[in-house]
Parts: C-alpha cells; structure tokens; sequence
C-alpha cells in the first residue's frame, strides 16, 4: 500500500555506487539561514509568522487567494514573538518535559527541522491521526501539520482530548479550493444530469470521493451520500471501491492525484473532464460528462505544482544515474516523467530501502527533501525544484506558537482548540471508516514514535527520529 510506484510497473533501478555533486545545496538547514546562493520564492521567508503578511502567507501558496472566512492567528504574547530561537527551543523542550504524557506532539513531514525535533510521531496526515488515537489518556494533542488534519485527528480522537493547532491560520490552500457550497452545487448539478437512480448492478450514477486534504464538512458531505475518504497512498484501491458502487466519481479537491490515479488504471483522459465551478456544467457539456468516468475537481496543491518536466530533464543531464521520484500530487507529465511516484511515506521508504551512494532528485515539499538528504548522507538526495519555496501553511507553525500553546496547556489553558461539530463528526467518521474497511492500516507505516514504544499499528521510524 505504502510502496512507490514505478511508472514501469518495475521497482525503481539501482543507483550507482559513486555519489555525485547535488545541483542544490542539500545539508540540513533552517531556511532563515539557508546558504548564500540559493535561491528562494520570496525573502519574506525570513521574517516569522506575526510579521508575515496576511492570506496565506510567503511560500509556494502566496498567490494564491484565501477565503474570507478563512481561520485568522491572533497575536501571541510578545515574550514569545521577541525570544531568541535557542530560548524558543528551550521552552518548548521545558513545557513537553513537564507535561510528560499529558500531551502528545504529532509533526508532519512537512514542517520545519526547529518544530520536528520535538515531536512524538512525524508521519503524514492520516499515519499521525491514526498515532493520536493510540494516546486515548493524553489531555491534549498538539498536531504540527495544517487545518484538516486537526479536524482528523479531532473526529478520531477521544471526545475528552483536545485537539490544538498551533497557528490557527495554518489551512491548506488546496482543501480550499473546494468548499461545501461549492461541491453542493456542482452535486446537485449532476443530479439532474444523471438522475439518482442506480443502475441494473445497483451503482450509483455518481460517487463522491474526497481526498484526506480536505475540510471536515466535505468529509461529511462524502460520507452522508455513501462516499469515502482517500490518501495518496490508498487513492487506486479506494477508486476501485467506488466503482464498484457508483458508475462514476466526483473526486475532489486534488485534480492531479485523480487524474494520475485513474490514468494509472486504465481511464483514458477524455473520461475526466475537470469541473470548473465557476462554469455551468463546470465548463464540460452534458454529452462529456455522461461518459465521463471520473470528474476532477480543480484544485491542485502548489507545492506540487511547482514541478516540471524541465527539472526532470535538467536532474537526469546533470546525473545519469538519478532517480527521480515524485508525489503524485505533482502534474501527470511529471508523473510520468518521473521514475516512480509515491506519497510521503513511500517516497521515505524508498530512500531508506536504497543501496548506498544512490542519488535521488525529489519532487516534495523542501523541507522533507533536506531532512531526508541530512538523514541519508550515504546519498545524494536534492529537491528538482532548485528554488527553495516551502509550503505556506505549513511554515506558520513558527517555534514561537509552539511554545505558546505548550506553555499555556502547562498552566492548564487550552488555546487553539479544534474541533468539529458533532453532526459533522458522525457523517465525516463514516466516510473514514469505509476508507479503513477498505484498506485497513495495520501497519501505517512511517508515524513512528520518536520515544517510547511503537503503539499497535505503528512502526519505528528513523524519518523524524534522527535530527
Ligand atoms: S503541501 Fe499542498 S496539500 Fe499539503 S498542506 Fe501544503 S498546500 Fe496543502
């Protein structure tokens, strides 16, 4: 479930023996003090969150626009916006220590080295929401991640835990291209083009199907219309799923991951018209969408988005032997550029299965990419984008909150709560529950503890523990 999966249907071949010279410095360092030379998408990078700037903040969402309504950070006590990073680091280290097992800290892949170091588990969002619920006595759950995974961790936790976001602002640019109204819409569109009869093998004429990134209410719009959840890693057999109850998927928000998912199983792209919703029909016709067999919303993650063929090309000249893996988020001629696509985990489990001296050109989120290269010295590991340009979102969990939310969980406070409404809990649950029927994680692997023991389900991994 978690393997890369090779473009060719073949593993990924072997590296050579000797490294090379990366194209992009690849040590392990905090952006704010990346090296002379290397170039980022904005040098408001470098200031912290409070001093940042509205929408979604410096980094690969920047232009992107922000809903309205979209979750506002307040500003945080000024000892922690002027403290020193080594002061920072020191409390944050203070506070976990004294709240010991009161508190669980799950990091995301994604975030920065100064936030991953003190994590209890790193994984990706669903290995981390399945490694909140292996701690059902702990008061609190501090997710180092973005919105939606909160709001999963929440909706599987226990109903006593509170689930805190750090940043409040910390969304995802991505769920946020398809918001309820929206999808309602598009839904009620398709009703009236299909009708909501199922046909003689008793699918629907339409199944609706979310990707984990994506907002608690869509969760719940999914699950209340006998829909399911998807992960990057178990996208293919929860289509198959679908498919066998809906002659055809809406798949949302990630255009890319469905459209590289469903080509990878023989859908052919005229099958998959995008749905634009700001057009009638979301810009197909009627004819186009009755033979459509799986119907892309348009949103995509601009992380990803930022990989090209071009990259590819430039990697493999500099060096023949790399290996180029992407995520699937990435777009289809980059998937199918690449050597293998995976998700987070599985780019991870490649990189740690490789021969010594192999040489991997990465297509995620940078701050992955140099953890890896930092943990891998056997390799040479570098990200094809050769600007540094970090996940917006992911970058607002700056130390300084970190320590705000901890200090204040230790003076018995809980700030930044998320939480989902019951009535969403209970449709948005079912939705993740048939995901686990169909592929049940029982070894999720990739959240490993940092310390202590694995929790049932879960395996070591060296992925965060080696800072
Ligand atoms: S990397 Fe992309 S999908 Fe993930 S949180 Fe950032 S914008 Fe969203």
């Amino acid at each position: 479930m978690t393997a890369v999966t090779p473009n060719t249907g073949q593993a990924a071949p072997a590296a050579p023996a000797a490294p090379t010279t990366p194209s992009v410095p690849v040590q392990l360092t905090l952006l704010p003090s990346r090296p002379a030379g290397t170039a980022s998408c904005t040098e408001d990078l470098l200031l912290p969150p409070w001093e940042a700037g509205g929408g979604y903040g410096p980094g690969s969402s920047m232009q992107d626009r922000a809903p309205s309504d979209m979750p506002r950070q307040g500003e945080i006590p000024a000892e922690y916006r002027t403290a020193s990073d080594d002061e920072l680091q020191e409390r944050i280290a203070a506070a976990k220590a004294e709240l010991a097992d009161r508190v669980v800290l799950l990091g995301h892949f994604y975030q920065r080295d100064e936030v991953v170091r003190h994590a209890d588990y790193v994984g990706d969002s669903f290995q981390l929401a399945r490694a909140a619920t292996a701690h059902p006595d702990a008061e609190a759950i501090v997710f180092c991640g973005v919105h939606f995974m909160a709001e999963t961790a929440d909706i599987l936790s226990g109903d006593g835990q509170a689930v805190i976001l750090p940043h409040l602002g910390a969304g995802c640019s991505m769920a946020d291209m398809a918001d309820v109204d929206s999808v309602t819409d598009c839904w009620a569109q398709l009703e009236d083009l299909y009708g909501t009869e199922p046909d003689e093998q008793g699918r629907q004429p339409v199944l609706p199907v979310t990707y984990m990134n994506s907002s608690a209410a869509l969760k719940a719009f999914v699950g209340a219309r006998g829909g399911i959840v998807c992960t990057s890693s178990n996208a293919a057999q929860v289509l198959e799923w679908a498919f066998e109850r809906g002659q055809r998927v809406l798949f949302f928000p990630d255009q890319h991951l469905g459209r590289n998912t469903a080509k990878a199983m023989g859908i052919g792209l005229e099958q998959m018209p995008v749905w634009d919703p700001r057009q009638p029909l979301g810009g197909s016709t009627a004819e186009q969408l009755q033979d459509a067999k799986v119907i892309l919303w348009h949103g995509f993650c601009s992380v990803h988005r930022r990989f090209t063929v071009a990259q590819i090309e430039k990697a493999r000249a500099e060096h023949p032997d790399v290996q180029v893996i992407v995520h699937p988020e990435c777009p289809m001629e980059v998937v199918d550029a690449a050597d293998a696509s995976g998700s987070t985990d599985a780019i991870v489990k490649a990189i740690q299965a490789a021969p010594a001296g192999s040489t991997f050109a990465v297509g995620t989120e940078i701050n992955l990419v140099q953890r890896l290269a930092a943990q891998h010295p056997e390799h040479t590991i570098f990200c094809l984008d050769p600007v540094i340009c970090p996940c917006s979102t992911m970058y607002r969990i700056h130390p300084g909150y970190l320590a705000w939310v901890l200090e204040e969980l230790v003076a018995s406070r809980v700030v930044n709560r998320i939480e989902v409404p019951s009535a969403v809990q209970a449709h948005s649950r079912t939705a993740l529950e048939r995901m686990l029927a169909v592929v049940p994680l029982a070894t999720p692997a990739g959240a490993g503890p940092r310390n202590g023991s694995a929790p049932a389900g879960t395996e070591p991994s060296t992925t965060g523990a080696a800072q």
